[in-house]
């Protein structure tokens, strides 16, 4: 699917430090979640950049998760980032834990304070801060700063030994309260916090921070192209600080702007608030933008991975639209989903000339779009059938190319058929529609020497199953819901999900193949939902067969 593309920045970087010769040309990139939620597009983005480039250059790629946090992390999260991550295509080198480096943090932090380049502090959040100056003036050292080496050896070896209560010492880095960068003004290194970790259980009740974890993880693993988002960019100083101060392998930092996609939020936070507020079923609800929420609503690993080639490697911000990513969705599904019928708003029709009691074997193909998609399925057809009330009009206007009185119409894999008269109820809602069949115009042998100018799809009702069928909007009814005022909640959409509590199926549909992806001719793009049981069969509505929001 992808077309040749030109080389991104980061690609760049990367052939000229192997030309160069940089780390013998060695190509190792990182993915670091931190597992206090699921995975979403945003973070797909940045899997297929870190493994997508070891790929390409003979690398590898370690998935480190970045759990120095004790209090949001878990490990159901854990699992579900491994999953979604192999899902997408993806095999990391090393699995490994920002948490077991412990140990050899808290060595590098004691190398620090030898060094004299880190003490313990004992003021509060609120002093620090004040302290810490403003981005016209210098901060100013407090009595902490001028500690010994000694007192901050032993300091520091009490804050490990719990000897101090949450938040009543931090250790700091000694680097420079004049720069004008504010995360050089003697940023934190530790905190106390007396909390049980998903890994390391209660053994530390002093936790680094992302700044003195992520980097010196990199290090330790010898990460060449440690890849991030813009956001860090005023964080590599600090980066490069603690790598060149305690002499360790010098992993480099690298920023792209993270992926923005409009009618969506993507912070895990806010993730986590729909979740936990009820706004939507789960993490994975397939109106969420999670990997698993995609793959639930009928997203394939390769329609995302395209995704992601298709927008690029930024160097600024921007926002993309969501219908980029349902173009890709349906470029896939185009080729590989199978042809079936199903009826969703169910009409009775009535071929008043096809003999009772009679019935048909069909023949439907799976894919006409794909070499080997020939093979297909039986249908069967009889008498009475189901078709889309939208695909009936009693008084039809000029250029409606579908079913009406008088009008004709090939019904799909079928007849032509021409509407005679209808049934209507008390309250003039039609119930049947009632028409003739032409015998000698059966598809594949058609001999009546009639063109009709639609196709309308159906299912034999003595035949059909059932299905609940649902049918997803957007999330959100403005495109920056993050950016608007008042809470982002409330801009949901009301309309996001709407269920079809009964609708008809061609029989095949019964033995759907859970993952698999199904077009619904004319209908859209569908996949069984994990909810979904031989009792009770429930479709995922994936994406429609055009962009219809275009016109809203
Ligand atoms: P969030 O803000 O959504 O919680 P995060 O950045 O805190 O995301 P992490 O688990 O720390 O999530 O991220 C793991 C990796 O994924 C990081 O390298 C991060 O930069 C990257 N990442 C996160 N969100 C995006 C995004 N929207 N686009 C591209 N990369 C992203
Ligand atoms: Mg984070």
């Amino acid at each position: 699917m992808s077309e040749e593309r030109s080389l991104n920045f980061i690609e760049e970087i990367v052939e000229q430090d192997i030309s160069a010769g940089k780390h013998g040309g060695r190509v190792h990139t990182r993915f670091p979640p931190e597992p206090n939620g699921y995975l979403h597009i945003g973070h797909a983005k940045s899997i297929c950049l870190n493994f997508g480039l070891a790929k390409k250059y003979g690398g590898k790629t370690n998935l480190r998760f970045d759990d120095t946090n004790p209090v949001t992390e878990d490990t159901e999260y854990v699992e579900s980032i491994k999953e979604d991550v192999r899902w997408l295509g993806f095999e990391w080198e090393n699995e490994l834990y920002a948490s077991d480096y412990f140990d050899k943090l808290y060595e590098f932090a004691v190398t620090l304070i030898k060094k004299g380049l880190a003490y313990v502090d004992d003021s509060t959040a609120e002093e620090i801060a004040a302290q810490k100056g403003t981005p016209t003036e210098p901060g100013t050292p407090n009595e902490y700063r001028s500690r010994s080496v000694e007192e901050n050896l032993r300091l520091f070896e009490e804050m490990k030994d719990g000897k101090y209560p949450d938040g009543a010492k931090v250790l700091r880095a000694k680097a420079n309260l004049a720069s004008p960068n504010m995360h050089m003004r003697d940023p934190l290194m530790y905190r106390i916090k007396h909390a049980q970790h998903h890994r390391t259980g209660d053994k530390w009740c002093i936790y680094p921070m992302y700044d003195f974890a992520h980097g010196q993880s990199d290090a330790i693993e010898q990460i060449t192209h440690s890849i991030c988002t813009l956001e860090f960019i005023p964080h590599r100083e600090l980066y490069e600080w603690f790598i060149n101060k305690l002499e360790i392998f010098p992993s480099r930092q690298y920023e792209f702007a993270r992926l923005n996609l409009n009618y969506t939020v993507m912070s895990k936070r806010k993730l986590m608030q729909l979740v936990k507020e009820g706004h939507v079923e789960d993490w994975d609800d397939p109106r969420m933008p999670t990997i698993s929420g995609l793959r639930r609503r009928g997203y394939t690993p390769a329609s995302l991975r395209e995704f992601c080639d298709r927008i690029g490697v930024a160097k600024r911000e921007n926002m993309i639209d969501v219908s980029l990513l349902e173009f890709c969705i349906r470029e896939d599904l185009n080729k590989t989903a199978w042809r079936r019928m199903a009826v969703l708003d169910p009409v009775k029709l009535i071929i008043t000339n096809y003999p009772e009691g009679q019935t048909e074997t069909l023949h439907g193909e799976n894919n006409p779009e794909v070499e080997g998609g020939e093979g297909g399925r039986d249908i069967p057809f009889s008498r009475e059938l189901w078709i889309e009330r939208e695909d009936f009009m009693e008084e039809p206007p000029k250029k409606f190319f579908r079913l009406g009185v008088g009008l004709s119409v090939r019904l799909k894999h079928a007849y032509i058929i021409k509407g005679e008269s209808v049934v209507k109820d008390a309250d003039g809602n039609i119930t049947e529609i009632h028409c003739t069949y032409i015998p000698e115009s059966k598809s594949g042998n058609d001999t009546s020497g009639i063109n009709v100018k639609g196709t309308i799809h159906w299912v034999s009702a003595q035949h059909a199953k059932t299905a609940e069928v649902r049918l997803y909007d957007r999330l959100f009814r403005v495109e920056d819901p993050s950016n608007e005022e008042g809470d982002f909640k409330e801009y949901i959409n009301p309309d996001s999900l709407k269920v079809i509590e009964t609708a008809y199926i061609e029989p095949d549909l019964a033995t759907a193949i859970p993952g698999k992806g199904y077009q619904f001719i004319r209908k859209g793009y569908f996949t069984l939902d994990k909810h979904s049981s031989t009792d009770k069969l429930v479709f995922n509505r994936t994406v429609t067969l055009k962009d219809g929001w275009v016109k809203k």
